[in-house]
Parts: structure tokens; C-alpha cells; sequence
């Protein structure tokens, strides 16, 4: 029967872990075969570790050492190497895979060195977190045009009017409904709606200042949110909207059509909430649309109208 000794030798011989211990000149005495195979080692040899680590620097291969020098990287790394009893770190190998790499030092100075191979974990992790952010990213996103969606832009709207600029000048929100979509769907076919739409919101996009919000909020409406903007400043931007989609020819195969919307722009005041202020730009639109579509109306001027009408009565 093996002895104890033999027995865990031999365990180790066979394991898939890495085993190695170096002497307390770092000179390595002993190592198991997945170690030898991963860094590059003949079954006698006892190389000391920066001659070990500095051949494989040399050839391109074992640990991944991210230094152009390798003698500075080595100064820095000595400094650290064996000077606590226990270390613990993730190190990745020349070729992708990851190691789990602990070391620990007992009271002579040697060093008995385990490694596990964690690629997977790591490819796991790294899936997990992408996942993550593709999911973050849809939960903001409208499908069919790519621009954010009612959430993200709601959102964009509290944290406007929670602003500690939001005083005097929190901004403005303006809505926009595309004009005769459903005479559009019904005479162009549903696809070619849904490619005018997408025609639309790439063309307001490519407007939006970094400061603003531009967002889907349902069929053919949208939103544009203007932090610490004037009325008059967002009404300007609106305008140069309506004239590039005016001019906007989206569909190939009929080459004179063109589209338009009409929007309705409302300045936050204080005391707003976010639908307080949705409601506001919502009456501007109705508004634009009864007069005649193509074009904005500011909700302030609804108000005036309103103060003119009960002025004459
Ligand atoms: P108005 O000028 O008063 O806004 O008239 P409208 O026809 O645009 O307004 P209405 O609200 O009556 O119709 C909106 C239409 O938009 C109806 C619906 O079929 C269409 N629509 C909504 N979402 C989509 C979509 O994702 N794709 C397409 N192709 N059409 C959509
Ligand atoms: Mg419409
Ligand atoms: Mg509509």
C-alpha cells in the first residue's frame, strides 16, 4: 500500500488543479503536472520564479504580465511576493485562461502555491454581466425605432424637475404626434408606417442636443425634454424639427411622399410634477392639431388665448 506521502503526491500528479512549492530563495522545488504543463516547465527542472517568469515573458507565453519592461514589472511584483503569510489573486495566462491563484508562506520561507482554473467562471461572470446590460438597455429602449422609451424619458423629466437648476429655469418638455398616421398606415400599408416612424425618430435624434431627451412614448408620439431651457430656445429647436422633416422624402419607391407632425411645447413652473407638465405640453399638441396640424403651439399662448376669450366675454 502507497504511504500518505506518495498517495497525495500522486493525487496531486493527477489533479487538474495546480500545485508547486518554492524555497525560501523562490526557488521552485516541486511541481505537479497541470503546473508544469501551464507554465511551461521540463519534468526535473527548479528554476528560480523570476527566471521562470522571465522566460515565458520572453517567449509570449504562461502568465499575462501587462508591463512593456519586464524588469520593472518583476521590482514591483518581488516587493510584494511572499511578504504575508497568505495572498489570494485572479491572474490570467497568455491564451485566455484565468487562474485562482493562492500563496501561502509558512515559517521557513517556503511557499506552497495552489491554482484552480477559473475560465469558466470568469466567461460566466462576464456573460452574466452583459446579459445585464442588454437587459438594462431594452428596459430603456423602444423596440422599432431604437430611441429611448416613455420609462427612460418619464425618468429624464423627474430628475429635470428635481434639478437644483430647476429654479427658475427647469426647462421645457415638448410633445409630438406624427399627423394623419393612421390615413398613412391605411394608404402606404403598415410597413411602410413603421419605416416612417423610424425615419422620424433617426431624423429628431440626429438634433437632440447631449443635453436633452428625445423618447417614444407610444404609436406615432414622442417626447423631447429640454433641462434649463427657455421656451423661446426650445420653441426654436422644435421649428428647425418640423422644417427637416417637412423636407424629410422617406419612402423610395414614392419618391414625392413626405410627412409631417405637430408638437406642443410647455415651460415647467414650480410646484410641476412630471404629468403636471406632460398634461400641459398634451394641451399645447391638441391645440396644434386643431389648428390645422404642421406646426407648434406653446402652452402659454393657450393660457393668454384663454385670459383674451374671458377678457372679451
Ligand atoms: P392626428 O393627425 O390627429 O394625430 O391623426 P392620426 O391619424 O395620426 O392619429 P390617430 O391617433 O387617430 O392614429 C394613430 C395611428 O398610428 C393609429 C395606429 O394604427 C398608428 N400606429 C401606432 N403605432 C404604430 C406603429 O408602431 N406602427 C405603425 N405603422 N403604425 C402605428
Ligand atoms: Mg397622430
Ligand atoms: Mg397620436
Amino acid at each position: 500500500m502507497m504511504s500518505m506521502p506518495d498517495k497525495l503526491l500522486a493525487l496531486y500528479e493527477n489533479s487538474q488543479v495546480l500545485v508547486a512549492a518554492y524555497d525560501d530563495f523562490d526557488r521552485l522545488r516541486y511541481a505537479n503536472r497541470s503546473f508544469r504543463e501551464t507554465f511551461f516547465l521540463e519534468p526535473d527542472e527548479e528554476p528560480f520564479w523570476h527566471a521562470l517568469m522571465r522566460r515565458n515573458f520572453e517567449a509570449g507565453r504562461g502568465t499575462v504580465i501587462r508591463a512593456s519592461d519586464f524588469d520593472e514589472w518583476l521590482t514591483a511584483t518581488l516587493s510584494r511576493r511572499g511578504k504575508i503569510g497568505f495572498r489570494a489573486f485572479e491572474t490570467d495566462l497568455v491564451g485566455g485562461r484565468w487562474l485562482w491563484m493562492t500563496e501561502a508562506v509558512d515559517s521557513d520561507g517556503w511557499m506552497l502555491c495552489i491554482a484552480s482554473d477559473i475560465t469558466a467562471l470568469k466567461a460566466s461572470s462576464r456573460t452574466l454581466r452583459q446579459d445585464r446590460d442588454f437587459a438594462m438597455k431594452a428596459a430603456y429602449t423602444d423596440d422599432l425605432t431604437g430611441v429611448n422609451n416613455r420609462r427612460y424619458a418619464m425618468a429624464r423629466i423627474e430628475d429635470m424637475l428635481a434639478s437644483p437648476k430647476a429654479d427658475p429655469l427647469a426647462g421645457c418638455v415638448a410633445m409630438l404626434d406624427l399627423d394623419n398616421f393612421k390615413y398613412i398606415n391605411d394608404r402606404y400599408g403598415h410597413r411602410a408606417g413603421d419605416f416612417i416612424l423610424k425615419d422620424f425618430a433617426k431624423r429628431i435624434q440626429e438634433q437632440v442636443r447631449r443635453a436633452d431627451c428625445f423618447g417614444r412614448v407610444g404609436g406615432e408620439e414622442f417626447i423631447l425634454v429640454f433641462p434649463t431651457t427657455s421656451i423661446s430656445e426650445a420653441e426654436l429647436i422644435v421649428e428647425r424639427m418640423l422644417g427637416l422633416i417637412r423636407i424629410s422624402r422617406p419612402l423610395p419607391e414614392d419618391p414625392d411622399f413626405h410627412y409631417s407632425f405637430s408638437a406642443g411645447l410647455a415651460a415647467a413652473t414650480h410646484g410641476d410634477t412630471a404629468s403636471d407638465l406632460c398634461a400641459k405640453a398634451d394641451r399645447a399638441l391638441y391645440a396644434a392639431k386643431m389648428a390645422g396640424r404642421n406646426c407648434i403651439v406653446l402652452e402659454k399662448d393657450l393660457a393668454t388665448d384663454a385670459l383674451r376669450r374671458r377678457g372679451s366675454d
